[in-house]
């Protein structure tokens, strides 16, 4: 990837001569480490230049990240990635128990047209994936998606986090037991919390797995088989976590951010790509599969998320926000709406009806949890915001920084 990017890219000959680096100096792979990183503004500057080969042909597709305030990035990528793509997915789907030719229930962001009966469902028949739209998870239709679902046999369940917990929790307040036939849940997209996954877990009673990847197509890790970590693809893409300063991080238990340089794409090389996507390092060897690949837990990515900010500035994370207790018992999803430092809303769609009493709990609760840090409000709705692509970030900040959502 390094010699073709040299070879054929105006904008890698230059970066790489600047840095007195040639591809046939790279002997281990600390050396990469001698060549400058790049971030998303890179791109953006410099994309026309950073293409290997000209993009008006039929091998050329155009791609994109979302993005609800930040600016979208766009970039152009091989038109035959994604049986190469596809391959990665499956073997990854398959340590939850998916084999090729299962069928997948699917509520991640398409836009699904209703059928005569007002059914928010479509199938693809070649690939057996069954989509139900997942910006209409209203009790009714979600009624309607079980019933079919139930009849689909033995299948996987493939969402964004925050759908697959809406779908959860309306299992667990109506029906103890959940659909039977679904062999294990594929979550990807968006942050996953432990509060989700506990609920998924139990209204499944199926495999929970969750993946890390992102439209760029640098990096695609997937949580092992009997833990909670995640192993990095090591040939999808070469992995760097590098802290505040820019260098690399060896040491366990340490935080920092996602560098990448995929090994997919080549017509435009991301190569030590920042992205924005920060994770924990772990070490090289999981004693619980055997794998020797790099091992990373507690993967936030970049899409919508964040924290709450504090009147002093400081974040309060949503990681210390996890509610374990019986807090939301009554509640069946949640999301923080901020505009001011200090202050936010609590917006939540109740189970059934939430009484005074309850609310006041609620609130007492969690309020006692922030430490005045941030000051709470509630506001019951019956739905919460999502972003164009589906996804439902927990936090939203008003005209606060935020870069888009990967996929
Ligand atoms: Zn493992």
């Amino acid at each position: 990837m390094l010699a073709l990017a040299y070879d054929r890219s105006a904008f890698y000959r230059r970066t790489f001569d600047a840095a007195g680096f040639h591809p046939r100096d790279l002997h281990s792979l600390g050396d990469i480490e001698r060549l400058p990183m790049i971030d998303k503004q890179t791109v953006l500057d410099n994309l026309s230049d950073m293409c290997t080969r000209s993009t008006n042909g039929k091998d050329v597709d155009f791609g994109s990240t979302g993005g609800t305030s930040g600016k979208p990035l766009h970039f152009y990528l091989d038109a035959g990635r994604s049986y190469i793509e596809y391959a990665y997915l499956t073997s990854t789907w398959e340590r939850a128990g998916y084999r090729l030719g299962m069928p997948m229930a699917v509520l991640r962001g398409r836009i699904v047209r209703s059928d005569r009966n007002g059914f928010l469902h479509e199938y693809d028949p070649i690939l057996r994936h069954h989509y139900y739209s997942n910006f209409h998870l209203n009790d009714e239709n979600m009624e309607r998606y079980l019933g079919h679902l139930r009849g689909i046999g033995p299948c996987m369940f493939h969402a964004y986090p925050s759908s697959a917990h809406a779908f959860a929790k309306f299992i667990l307040a109506n029906d103890a037991s959940g659909p039977g036939n679904v062999r294990g849940v594929l979550l990807e997209s968006e942050n996953v919390y432990a509060d989700q996954l506990a609920d998924i877990e139990k209204a499944f009673g199926a495999r929970v797995l969750a993946a890390y990847g992102h439209s760029e197509k640098t990096i695609l890790a997937a949580q092992c088989e009997y833990s909670r970590n995640y192993h990095v693809w090591p040939t999808y893409g070469y992995f760097e976590l590098v802290d505040s300063g820019g260098k690399s991080i060896r040491e366990a238990e340490q935080e920092g951010e996602i560098v990448g340089t995929g090994f997919i794409n080549t017509v435009v090389p991301f190569i030590r790509y920042r992205t924005g996507d920060y994770a924990t390092y772990v070490g090289e060897h999981c004693e619980a599969c055997g794998r020797e690949h790099t091992i990373i837990r507690d993967v936030k990515g970049r899409w919508p998320q964040g924290g709450l900010i504090a009147a002093d500035g400081s974040v309060v994370s949503m990681t210390t926000l996890n509610v374990h207790d019986d807090t939301f018992r009554s509640i069946r999803e949640y999301q923080f709406h901020q505009s001011t430092p200090g202050k936010a809303v609590l917006c939540v769609i109740p189970t059934t009806s939430l009484d005074e009493d309850e609310q006041r709990r609620i609130i007492a609760n969690m309020n006692k949890r922030l430490q005045g840090q941030v000051v709470l409000d509630l506001e019951i709705r019956t739905e919460l915001l999502k972003t164009a692509r589906g996804k439902q970030p927990r936090v939203i900040q008003k005209g606060a920084r935020e870069t888009g959502p990967a996929q």
